[in-house]
């Protein structure tokens, strides 16, 4: 390594400092984080692909660093996502995003979830980038994976376009270095009803939102209670069946309005064995349904479904090279499924062998004060160079 690269090489808690500083809430853009590891890429050699979303004020990026032989086929994805969750309404005892280290704990808005990781892969690629690779490094960050991981939607359609088919990715989210093999999919919709306003002495002059949202939200009910006690069971989930409910409901505005309109949110998440494309079709066709019956009443009035966000759950497979690589890198070996989406599933969803592994725990992540110990950083370090010299032997 030359003199000069060393000098502007940063340690991992360096880069997760400089990480942590630029306040990347979902709601934020994320555009000053990417320009920096972009900068960062180019000063490596490397110009790395960028996919904005649609107003252009977020996006995430992917670069490759190919092979000795110049090939950029195959290769392992260092996958993380850029942006946080809010800080409001938390009692922080410090700036969260002024990073400090306290007794062998590094504080900050994404220490753990997930800064540590993107910074510790940082450090990496300086030696990535002066290595003759004999399989290829990419590196993928994405925007919103917080408010149900819109971003990397976006970055696999693209690299499915371009015909961009890594073999592995490792997702970084905290599971304290233990690689996870299976999450549930994660399906949030909302359905605004809207019916017909009347004073509610005369119902038959009315359509009433919130009678038809309710229809709804009891067969929905039927349909996940039908799960818990039938199944399919996993007993690899704390909770080993799919779960799902209606969760958020508005509408009405005093006792005696026929209600006009109705908004409910509603999610489930799925094992593998029940099929969330068909969950979602069942949703649909109850829907339509009550739509029909509504119009029956009023043409004016109707439902109307929004499919919020929908993360497939990742179900890899014992025996999967991707596990194996997992093992091989350092990653401790655990039996447990976890209940959180990431966006695992969608990397895996292109023909990805993808794990969850990642510094930190996910007990701390969205905490105030939220850390991670400095031996985690550590811990993801030493993964790191086990990848260096995977890629380089
Ligand atoms: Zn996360």
């Amino acid at each position: 390594m030359s003199a000069a690269t060393t000098e502007q090489d940063l340690t991992s808690l360096d880069w997760t400092r400089r990480l942590i500083a630029i306040d990347t809430t979902s709601r934020n853009s994320n555009l000053e984080l990417i320009d920096l590891v972009a900068e960062e890429l180019r000063r490596l050699g490397v110009e790395p692909l960028l996919v904005p979303n649609e107003e252009g004020t977020k996006a995430n990026l992917f670069a490759t660093f190919p092979a000795a032989d110049g090939s950029t086929e195959g290769g392992i994805v260092i996958s993380g996502h850029t942006d946080v969750v809010p800080v409001d309404g938390q009692a922080w005892s410090t700036d969260p995003f002024t990073a400090e280290v306290r007794d062998g704990k590094l504080y900050g808005r994404g220490a753990a979830d997930m800064k540590s990781y993107i910074g510790a892969a940082l450090t990496l690629l300086p030696r990535i980038a002066e290595a003759d690779l004999t399989t290829p490094v990419h590196l993928a960050l994405s925007y919103d994976e917080e408010i149900g991981c819109v971003g990397a939607g976006r970055l696999v359609e693209e690299l499915e376009r371009r015909g961009i088919r890594p073999e592995f990715c490792i997702v970084g989210e905290p599971t304290s270095m233990r690689v996870i093999a299976e999450h549930k999919s994660v399906n949030v919709f909302r359905a605004t009803f809207t019916g017909v306003a009347s004073h509610s002495s005369l119902t038959p002059d009315g359509v009433n939102a919130i009678h038809h949202a309710s229809r709804f939200a009891v067969a929905f009910a039927d349909m996940v209670d039908g799960w818990r006690q039938d199944g399919p069971f996993d007993e690899g989930y704390v909770v080993p069946f799919s779960t799902g409910g209606v969760n958020l409901v508005q509408g009405g505005i005093a006792s005696n309005t026929v209600p006009d309109r109705c908004v409910i949110e509603f999610e489930f998440r799925s094992v593998a064995a029940l099929d969330a494309d068909e969950v979602t079709a069942r949703v649909r066709s109850t829907l339509d349904e009550i739509d029909a019956r509504m119009r029956e009443e009023n043409p004016d009035a109707g439902v109307a479904l929004e499919v919020v966000g929908q993360v497939p759950g990742l179900f890899t497979e014992a025996g999967s090279p991707v596990l194996a690589l997992g093992a091989e890198l350092g990653g401790l070996p655990s039996e447990e499924k976890v209940t959180y989406g990431t966006e695992a599933g969608q990397f895996d969803g292109i023909g990805i062998g993808t794990i969850v592994c990642g510094p930190g725990d996910i007990a701390q992540a969205h905490t105030a004060d939220e850390w991670i110990e400095l031996e985690q950083i550590a811990a993801c370090e030493a993964f790191f160079d086990a990848l260096f010299a995977r890629v380089t032997a």
